[in-house]
């Protein structure tokens, strides 16, 4: 049976059209369904334009810090339309570079709504389509909790939208969006009360990177109200009115309130049922080789629920078109993701936290390394800010089993370690590296 397409691509987000070129370098056919932005989560509402705003928040510390190291800094100001301009101008730009991209691989792009028909047909906006692989990367939308007056607190995804900067910020949520955006807001002059449930923030990530993180957020003047959820949210003439119970009990004024409290895949209207692809929790079910239940569909990204991150996805679909397509039978490894919280300073972590390693390999079969220190770059500023770097090493094999960090650079930083910790290098290894000095990496490899 003859199909219009060898592979068609729903959404056109990282994990799409990654999938969706790769696919084209084996000489398949490919078509793909966008109904919105080229680009997706990333490039349109998320870490694209967040990573501009975290630059336009540190700023702020270098102006502070100017002083110290003899500069005069005169009067300075912060234009929030300015940035969000600026910003949504690079957005702009960046949905054309993915429209060429897109052109150069000669993938046929269909601006509309795809939905399933049967295993091998989709209707886009009325026009039907048949390919013999479907690929579904729709990603996922933001998730309000159920509170009375939610619908007065807005998502992520307006935060670049946002016409004025908020004098008073209110975050829900004590996850990466919720503690970056808190973060930036309160390096840019905001007053920024962040509400989180736990006693820390970052569930999931390495306890020091949570504690402190947070000590060092909250230093900088962020208020971290622990153990603590809002009861209601009721609009008045000066402002939004929050009712906060549990460690907390508060009442307190907001003019934006931002609800980060998790996304879910976007599967609505997609018909799936019609083509028999099995939803599991809420996210599309996939094997390891993210083939759904019905052998011709896979989905890859976040409509999947595994990890939700930008490079996952791009790793996913790549592997799809490389086994489908490519003879290569590739399987995306979900171990040792190293990840990134852009707040400032930045969290990053590779491997296991110091918890998940002990439960995994035994309470006393763990050695952990750990070093907190001021950097050379705080020894003449007013400002003191500690780094924080640790590694979880197992005594048995002395392999380096996970690697955290709180402090400038550590995204960059982490990305590098990721590489012998995926690799399975030991302590040993660690310890044979050279320095490099002055650095505050060097800490990584000279830690007793
Ligand atoms: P997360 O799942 O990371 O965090 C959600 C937060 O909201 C948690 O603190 C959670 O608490 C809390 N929460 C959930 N439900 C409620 C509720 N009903 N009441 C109060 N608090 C609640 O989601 P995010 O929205 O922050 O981020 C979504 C995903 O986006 C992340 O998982 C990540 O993969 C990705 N992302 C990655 C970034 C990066 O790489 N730098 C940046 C931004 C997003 P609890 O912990 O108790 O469940």
């Amino acid at each position: 049976m003859s199909y219009d397409y060898d592979l068609f691509v729903i959404g056109g987000g990282s994990g799409g059209i990654a999938a969706a070129r790769r696919a084209t370098e084996y000489g398949a056919k490919v078509g793909l369904a966008e109904f919105d932005r080229l680009g997706g989560t990333c490039v349109n509402r998320g870490c694209i334009p967040k990573k501009l705003m975290v630059y336009a928040s540190h700023f702020s510390h270098w102006l502070e810090d100017a002083p110290d190291y003899g500069w005069s800094v005169g009067d300075t100001s912060f234009d929030w339309q300015k940035l969000t301009k600026a910003v949504n101008g690079e957005v702009d730009r960046l949905n054309g570079v993915y429209q060429r991209m897109l052109d150069k691989a000669n993938v046929s792009l269909y601006e509309g709504y795809a939905q399933f028909v049967d295993t091998h047909t989709l209707d886009i906006d009325g026009e039907k389509i048949t390919a013999d692989k479907i690929l579904i990367a729709v990603g996922g939308i933001p998730e309000k909790a159920n509170i009375p007056g939610i619908e007065h607190a807005i998502v992520s995804d307006d935060m670049f939208t946002l016409p004025t900067q908020p004098k008073r910020f209110v975050v829900l949520g004590g996850g990466y969006i919720g503690v970056e955006f808190a973060c930036i807001l309160n390096a840019l002059g905001s007053q920024v009360t962040q509400i989180i449930r736990r006693p820390y923030i970052l569930r999931g990530f390495d306890h020091d990177i949570r504690e402190h993180l947070q000590g060092t957020l909250t230093d900088q003047g962020l208020q971290v109200l622990d153990e603590t959820e809002i009861a209601s949210i009721e609009k008045t003439q000066d402002g939004l009115k929050l009712a906060t119970k549990g460690n907390h009990e508060e009442t307190i004024t907001a003019d934006t309130v931002l609800a980060a409290t998790g996304r879910i895949p976007r599967l609505e209207k997609l018909g799936l049922d019609k083509a028999g692809v099995e939803v599991k929790n809420g996210a599309i079910a996939v094997n390891d080789y993210s083939c759904t239940t019905v052998p011709n569909i896979f989905a890859v990204g976040d409509c999947t629920d595994r990890i939700n991150l930008t490079p996952v996805a791009i790793q996913e679909g790549r592997a799809v078109a490389d086994t489908e397509f490519g003879d290569k039978n590739r399987i995306m490894s979900h171990e040792n993701v190293p990840a990134a919280v852009f707040t400032s300073p930045e969290a990053a972590t590779v491997g296991f936290s110091e918890a998940e390693a002990r439960k995994q390999y035994g309470e006393d079969a763990i050695k952990i390394y750990r070093a907190r220190f001021g950097s050379t770059y705080f020894s003449l500023t007013q400002r003191k800010e500690k780094v924080m770097l640790k590694l979880v090493v197992d005594q048995n094999s002395d392999r380096v089993l996970g690697a955290h960090m709180v402090g400038e650079a550590a995204g960059e930083i982490m990305q590098g370690l990721a590489i012998p910790i995926k690799m399975g290098a030991t302590k040993a290894d660690f310890d044979a590296t050279v320095a490099i000095h002055p650095s505050v990496a060097e800490e990584f490899v000279t830690m007793r």
